[in-house]
């Protein structure tokens, strides 16, 4: 069944449940069928069908989903955007989309009242459902676009895996919408008559407040990065007491320690953790795990998973050729799930989407093996980092410190702690001799880059050099920069 017939089913089974409750807001199934379908038959009267992407921007607010919906309904991708980006890389994004059109939650409000027939512009499995842009090497974000048929061959097989109680579950939503972490409680929980619970920036930074509203989430699901699981699990009352109704853990995006699923497995001796792998260019997850105290004494570093059915993980060499089972080598995905591309980037497309065997294929990047089955993943071929779960190329961060003036050069390093990223460390070449005290300097550095990339991206540590150690390639020596923090 279509993924919008899926979640229409719901406005006629359970109308009054809500959809989504978030910051004490809550949009119902009638609601959100309502509302998207007014939104939709409105988009048609002023877009043409063409499929150009419309923008959401905003955070976590209940207009987001009826957004989302209205614009796929009226036959266009949305683009999800979290407020939390500065105002230049949302408009760089917006440029790079070339969208047709900005919806912010006051707008949607406005437009999805009434009643309306939605247009009769289906998409089809080939055709582009959103587009989320992640961080590119040379400080332009990168629009992964992904189908219909993408989104269907995920949410297919997470149903199949995770069995929802359809109509019952509380689905918690930690990622914001524009981290392609947020579809998989999005549309696990649409697709099955469940809630979606979002925790906002503000729960976030304020543990006490944190505690409470988790506990009053009622979440049966808890989707998030590990990062997020650690930091809750810093408080002692994290647990079953306090989270009875809490039965899976699902955690996708970066490194799950197995530390984090061992203390999850004590505090909630009766909830499952479960480890998912994929990059947003093969839609959210590839492969997944059931960490359990069997796999936990087995594997000091956590496996990432047996490939989803349908799909395909390859391991290959610098030849691009498949190595046998057991070497490493770069993860290649393969089949349905895998976006058709980067929004106009033919340059990049031809390089990491190269079909394999006439499937859709993506070279991911990331280094790993296969054994008996199962995929492990040990860190990056590139420049690319996880900071508590956000894709950051150290080349984005570089690209946008070169561009100020007080700056000559600069090389970014992440600082490392028991194998997970802690920090970006920025070693500068300023332009000219400094005048005031480092920290100022800094200070001033980390204004004008926070107008440039979202806060995350900000080094949270500055180092000034007149000049940076070479390699014998005559590059800036990463290496011994960080060595230089140890
Ligand atoms: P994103 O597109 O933001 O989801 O980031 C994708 C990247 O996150 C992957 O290419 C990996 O480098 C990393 N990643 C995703 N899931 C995992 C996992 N379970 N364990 C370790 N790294 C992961």
């Amino acid at each position: 069944m279509h993924v919008l017939d899926r979640i229409a089913r719901w406005a006629a089974v359970t109308p009054d449940r809500p959809a989504h409750l978030s910051q004490g807001r809550r949009l119902t199934y009638a609601d959100l069928r309502r509302q998207s379908d007014a939104l939709a038959a409105h988009l048609a009267c002023v877009l043409p069908d063409d499929r150009s992407p419309v923008a959401v921007i905003g955070h976590k607010e209940p207009e987001m989903l009826v957004g989302f919906l209205g614009a796929v309904k009226a036959g266009h991708p949305y683009v999800p955007i979290d407020t939390s980006l500065p105002e230049q890389r949302i408009q760089r994004i917006l440029a790079l989309a070339n969208a047709s059109l900005v919806l912010r939650p006051a707008d949607i409000a406005h437009l999805s009242q009434g009643d309306a027939q939605p247009p009769d512009r289906m998409l089809a499995p080939g055709d582009p459902y959103y587009v989320i842009f992640t961080s590119g090497s040379t400080g332009e974000p990168k629009g992964v676009v992904i189908t219909l048929g993408n989104l269907t061959s995920f949410v297919d097989w997470m149903m199949a895996e995770h069995a929802p109680v359809e109509g019952q579950e509380v689905y918690l939503n930690q990622a914001p919408f524009s981290f392609d972490l947020s579809v998989m409680d999005l549309y696990m929980s649409l697709t099955t008559g469940g809630t979606l619970f979002s925790l906002v920036r503000d729960d976030i930074a304020n543990p006490r407040q944190l505690y409470q509203t988790l506990a009053a989430s009622q979440a049966t699901v808890w989707v998030s990065t590990p990062s997020f699981a650690q930091m809750c699990l810093a408080e002692r009352r994290f647990d079953a007491a306090r989270l009875p109704t809490v039965r899976r853990f699902l955690f996708c995006g970066e490194t799950l320690a197995a530390e984090v699923a061992a203390q999850l497995l004590d505090r909630f001796p009766a909830a499952q953790v479960w480890n998912t792998y994929g990059p947003t260019e093969a839609t959210v997850a590839t492969t997944s795990v059931q960490i359990d105290r069997a796999v936990l004494a087995r594997f000091p570093d956590l496996p990432v998973g047996y490939p989803k059915p349908g799909s395909q993980i390859l391991i290959t060499d610098e030849t691009r050729q498949p190595v046998p089972p057991g070497e490493r080598g770069e993860i290649v995905i393969v089949g349905p799930n895998v976006s058709p591309g980067y929004l106009n980037r033919p340059d990049l497309n031809a390089r990491v989407f190269q079909p394999v065997g006439g499937q859709p294929a993506y070279r991911t990047g990331d280094r790993g093996y296969l054994q008996d089955g199962l995929l492990f993943f040990e860190g990056r071929l590139d420049h690319q980092v996880k900071l508590h779960g956000y894709r950051i190329e150290l080349g984005d961060v570089e690209t946008h410190l070169r561009s100020l003036a007080m700056v000559r050069d600069a090389v970014v390093v992440p600082q490392m702690k028991h194998g997970k990223v802690e920090a970006l460390v920025a070693f500068v070449i300023l332009a000219e001799p400094p005048t005031g005290a480092a920290f100022e300097i800094t200070q001033q550095l980390r204004g004008q880059l926070a107008e440039r990339v979202p806060s995350y991206m900000v080094p949270g540590k500055f180092r000034y050099l007149d000049v940076f150690p070479i390699t014998p390639n005559g590059k800036a020596d990463r290496r011994a920069l960080i060595e230089t923090l140890a």
